[in-house]
């Protein structure tokens, strides 16, 4: 006993020290919100039990865990010359409990070995029999010392725990120990915020990025112990999916070999291929399936800001966007004093610098503002406030790009010159209230200029246009025929926003879901700079239109102008004849507007 549980302490203060010796995360309280994420995730099983049978198997062994926990202490008295003094209702709950962790054991074995799913291609299964063999072992010797009794099976039993025990933090079972502090570490309620870098630090405490594991947070580091290589996130990656490098599993387990390797060379080329890290469209998809709260997002961003700002190393086709973000405040590279053309014949006022504040600042975003097809949801917005007599005015050549795509490229000094201007512009003008119409400037706006000076209360176009519909204030009627609508990653999963924009559906249409909706939802392929980036392979946005198409739906409906092209661009390869519009767009159109 005291050799295991010398090999534990060992590990554990090794393991202790690598979280000690990283760099801090940026997590502040909320300590209501993250006793919520333990009680429901981790006491719940909330994320694993969305998968039905496997969740039920983990819960079995996972709940199990917990109330057999005061059986190692009544086999410990009896070895010591105590007897057995389990008392009777203890010992039936403990039997129950038991049979169930077989019965779990027994179904994990079945998906392993029948089931097979492609979600644990890569994982080490050879390990994970091992560990299904030493928990059925735990659950029997404590079968047997209650039925046939005897200091020998408490002994038998107490032995068996204390191999796992020994064991347990030099494999992927590590996550017992370290899973609830991943949950409690991880974010509340700005999911799609990035952890902005500092660069008015000491020298010491510069940071570009993850070069090394000598460069990683304590979340990432806590992320990399918990990985349990179930594959949820590869499963849901649309990279993969689509046949690319990255898995974000894999992306896991190479951070997490480098850090147990305490190797010092830089973790892309070596733990992770230098392909894998580009390949992500920062959907968060992968963040939303984990059952351990693992951020791989924070991961691969922070491996591309060491890429891109250290080594001068990142896909060739992504350099014009960023010189035009950075020269022109538009990745399109146009003049700015074109960025308010669209709203000239329409009649949007433009703030002009001294101007008093409107009520709403409509944030039209570059996409909307130079894209011919994107244009049109900008319009119809315009139109619907104007027709339900919202006081909302526009910055025009003032509105730069909020530095989305450069920050999700990895280049932090672009991001950060680009909200330091915006927040700038935003605060003179007194803006207190946001509108945007793309997902993308939304999140940026709502859960990041924060961090730069710039507190707002930010709409997105579909939140607003539904209050305007529940006041009365604008009256659609029906005729839209059937819709199938497209949740933006940076929308529902990222910011929650999944019922306003079915809500205006329901009105206009008929609505019909497709197999991956709202928090479920699967990416257009233009997140994460990818809209500037060449494709490898099948595509994303050819995909996902197929997969509207599927729905027999006349009307694919979106909120996001990238989303608009992405996926006019997949219904034309797909050769359906659907329609691709903005909710926004169908509104007008229900109104005559
Ligand atoms: S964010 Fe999306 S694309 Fe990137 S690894 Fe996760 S699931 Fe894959
Ligand atoms: S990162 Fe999370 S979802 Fe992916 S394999 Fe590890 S535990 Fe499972």
């Amino acid at each position: 006993m005291l050799v295991c549980g010398g090999i534990f302490a060992r590990r554990a203060v090794f393991l202790t020290r690598l979280v000690i010796d990283a760099k801090p995360s940026d997590r502040p309280g909320d300590v209501p919100a993250r006793v919520v994420a333990e009680a429901e995730i981790v006491l719940g099983q909330k994320k694993l039990l969305q998968r039905l049978i496997p969740g039920l198997m983990h819960a079995f062994i996972f709940w199990g865990f917990i109330v057999l926990f005061p059986t190692i202490i009544l086999a410990a008295i009896d070895v010591a010359g105590g007897g057995d003094h389990t008392p009777s209702w203890y010992r039936v709950l403990s039997d129950v409990f038991a049979v169930l962790v077989l019965v779990g054991v027994a179904t994990a074995l079945v998906i392993r070995t029948v089931v097979r799913p492609a979600r644990f291609e890569g994982s080490h299964v050879a390990e994970s029999y091992f560990i299904l063999g030493l928990i059925a072992l735990v659950v029997t010797t404590l079968l047997l010392w209650h039925t046939v009794g005897g200091t020998w099976l408490a002994w038998a039993h107490l032995i068996v725990i204390a191999a796992f025990l020994a064991y347990l933090p030099y494999s992927k079972h590590l996550h017992i120990a370290t899973a609830a502090v991943n949950v409690w570490m991880a974010r509340t309620r700005k999911r799609g915020r990035l952890e902005p870098l500092r660069f008015d630090v000491p020298d010491d405490e510069l940071r570009f990025g993850v070069a090394t594991i000598f460069d990683l947070t304590r979340k990432e580091v806590v992320d990399a112990f918990s990985c349990t290589e179930c594959g949820r996130c590869q499963d849901v990656c649309p990279a993969h999916a689509t046949g690319k490098l990255l898995s974000p599993k894999l992306l896991i387990m190479g951070v997490r070999d480098q850090l147990f390797a305490q190797s010092a060379e830089p973790i892309v080329g070596n733990g992770v291929p230098e392909e894998m890290i580009w390949d992500c469209v920062t959907c968060g998809a992968c963040v939303e399936a984990c059952p351990v709260s693992i951020e791989h997002v924070d991961h691969i961003v922070d491996l591309r800001r060491s890429r891109l700002m250290v080594d001068s190393s990142f896909p060739a086709e992504a350099e014009p966007m960023l010189r035009d973000v950075e020269r022109a405040s538009n990745p399109w590279g146009k003049p700015q004093t074109e960025r308010a053309a669209w709203a000239a014949e329409l009649g949007v006022r433009v703030l002009e610098p001294g101007d008093p504040a409107p009520e709403y600042l409509y944030w039209v975003g570059c996409a909307a503002s130079f894209d011919e097809r994107a244009k049109k949801s900008a319009e119809s917005t315009a139109k619907l406030l104007q027709k339900a007599g919202v006081d909302f005015a526009i910055l025009g050549p003032r509105e730069g790009c909020t530095g989305d795509p450069a920050r999700r490229m990895g280049n932090e000094y672009v991001f950060e010159a680009a909200a330091e201007q915006n927040v700038a512009t935003l605060n003179e003008q007194g803006v207190t209230k946001i509108v945007a119409s793309c997902p993308h400037c939304f999140n940026t706006l709502a859960n990041e200029y924060g961090d730069f000076g710039g507190s707002y209360e930010v709409l997105h176009h579909t939140e607003l246009l539904a209050e305007l519909v529940d006041e009365g204030r604008l009256t659609p009627v029906g005729g839209a025929g059937t819709i199938t609508y497209h949740d933006s990653c940076y929308l529902a999963r990222h910011n929650d926003v999944r019922m306003e924009p079915r809500k205006l559906l329901n009105v206009i249409g008929q609505p019909v879901e497709m197999k991956r909706s709202g928090k479920n939802t699967f990416c257009c392929g233009a997140g994460g700079a990818h809209m500037w980036m060449e494709e490898r392979g099948s595509q994303i946005n050819v995909e996902r239109a197929r997969e509207a198409a599927e729905t027999g739906a006349e009307t694919l409906a979106v909120a996001c102008p990238f989303c608009t092209v992405m996926l006019d661009d997949g219904v034309r390869e797909v050769g359906t004849g659907m329609r691709v519009a903005d909710v926004a767009t169908l509104l007008a159109e229900s109104m005559g507007a």
